[in-house]
């Protein structure tokens, strides 16, 4: 193997951020050859979720957490706190990554949107810089379009009586926005806005996405443009799973005994919560589409990212669920508390829909196993990554929420029912299957996504 170039990579709080920088340097480590290191920040002991992932990285591939830091109790929101977690462990970081190059050839700092900063430290230590942006190749777009539309549009974006068009994507309204764009006296509005410049601090930026589920965006980005980096578009890349036979959870030996496609995955990704209105309206809604489901609960909260911090530590009671509820559905459901594995699910025979928050890595997945969407965007880009599924790619249906912000049961069952055993479902379906198709001759080895990851492993052994 060839040992000299090593790749440091940073992934910010989150398992949806450090699952795709693993597979990532699986990547890396199996097709080219490239050693990597991950090294990543903490507030705390980490959870188990991550620590299986850990436990299972490949030879070559190796990792240290840095220690703790310590948040400020006024940061509300969980994009605060990422970005504090970051910027605290800057002084950490610097020293991890001395001591890196003080015994590799390293050759790259790899870091995701929340770790702008670190882009600095790579540069004083003399280490390339790059961005691995793990969402859509739209949201790029429109992070590279902020100071633009910041000029153009007076009010609030949810004000705004048209749609965003950015070229070459799926028009947008305001309101569908990621969250962070929601409120623009916000100090992360505004620290987003104040970064503008960042794309030049980078000399490429990764995109886990690919040319047939983004062609518009993708080819807007290729554009060459003065400081503007190269784009490498990877994907999909996506959590590959466990193949240990042993220790089968429950929840997959009970999807055994389903039949084929038939059963609904309803998740929210690693850290997505509900209120208690809206999980009995879910609970209910499952009930009265009499259509079999899995359905990974947390307990209810206001918050809807509630549990992003603390994904799988803590195992929730059922008892929130409706009165009589698990009796009931017995033989139709399985409710699983906070944790499932997602990606044994999906590619299981038995899942015939993906009920999901939109999660950028839950939508690769469910593309990759062509699963068909329910949309149920909660916070973060997802609203904007729903558009895009429904109205876009049409590979996703989207229930309605009342005026309060509610889906009501009714509404779930019809769009349930439609999605597993309805005409529009089967279109739905169709459209899911073209594209898994191109996503997996993207990753071929004559596919552009293959291509891309050759080009910058490339790159970095030269
Ligand atoms: N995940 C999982 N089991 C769960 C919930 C989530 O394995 O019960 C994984 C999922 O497969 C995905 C990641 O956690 O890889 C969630 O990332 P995503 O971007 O979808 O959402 P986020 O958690 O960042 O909101």
């Amino acid at each position: 193997m060839d040992q000299t170039s090593h790749v440091a990579l940073l992934p910010s709080p989150g398992m949806g951020h450090l699952i795709p920088l693993v597979e990532f340097a699986k990547q890396l480590v199996h097709h080219h050859h490239i050693s990597s290191t991950l090294i990543i920040p903490t507030t705390g002991p980490p959870p188990q979720s991550q620590i299986s992932i850990l436990e299972s990285l490949p030879e070559n591939v190796n990792h240290v957490f840095l220690p703790p830091v310590h948040l400020p109790e006024n940061l509300t929101n969980v994009e605060s706190q990422i970005f504090a977690t970051m910027s605290l462990s800057i002084p950490s970081l610097r020293d991890t990554l001395k001591l890196l190059s003080s015994t590799n050839q390293l050759v790259a700092l790899v870091v995701d949107l929340f770790g702008l900063d670190a882009s600095d430290v790579a540069k004083e230590i003399g280490v390339h810089p790059y961005l691995f942006f793990g969402f859509t190749a739209m949201g790029l777009l429109l992070s590279m379009h902020l100071s633009k539309l910041d000029k153009m549009v007076t009010s609030e974006y949810r004000d705004m009586p048209e749609p965003v068009k950015l070229p070459g994507c799926v028009p947008v309204h305001g309101r569908d926005l990621p969250d962070s764009f929601q409120d623009r006296s916000h100090v992360v509005y505004k620290t987003l806005l104040k970064n503008v410049s960042w794309v030049t601090a980078f000399e490429g930026i990764i995109i886990n996405s690919f040319l047939n589920l983004e062609e518009g965006a993708i080819k807007a980005l290729q554009v060459k443009e003065l400081g503007k980096p190269p784009v490498y578009p990877i994907g999909p890349i996506i959590q590959t799973g466990s193949s240990d036979g042993s220790n089968r959870p429950e929840c997959l030996k009970w999807l055994d005994n389903q039949p084929s496609q038939s059963v609904l995955f309803v998740s929210f990704g690693s850290g997505g919560t509900l209120s208690h209105d809206q999980i009995n309206e879910l609970a209910l809604g499952l009930e009265m589409s009499r259509q079999k489901f899995l359905w990974v609960a947390r307990k209810p909260s206001d918050k809807s990212d509630a549990a992003f911090f603390n994904a799988q530590s803590q195992t929730d009671p059922l008892g929130f669920l409706p009165k009589g509820f698990l009796e009931r559905t017995k033989g139709q459901g399985l409710v699983v508390s906070s944790w499932a594995p997602q990606i044994e699910v999906l590619r299981h025979g038995s899942t015939g829909g993906f009920l999901t928050h939109c999660g950028w890595n839950s939508t690769l997945e469910g593309v990759f196993h062509g699963v068909p969407l329910i949309a149920w965007p909660l916070f973060a880009d997802q609203k904007m990554n729903a558009v895009m599924l429904n109205e876009g790619l049409k590979v996703a249906l989207r229930p309605k929420a009342n005026e309060i912000g509610i889906v009501e049961r009714e509404e779930i069952a019809r769009v349930v029912k439609e999605l597993i055993e309805g005409e529009e479902g089967k279109k739905v379906r169709e459209k899911m299957k073209g594209l898994q198709d191109a996503a997996g001759k993207e990753l071929n080895k004559d596919g552009s996504s293959a291509k891309s990851l050759s080009e910058l492993a490339f790159r970095w052994k030269n």
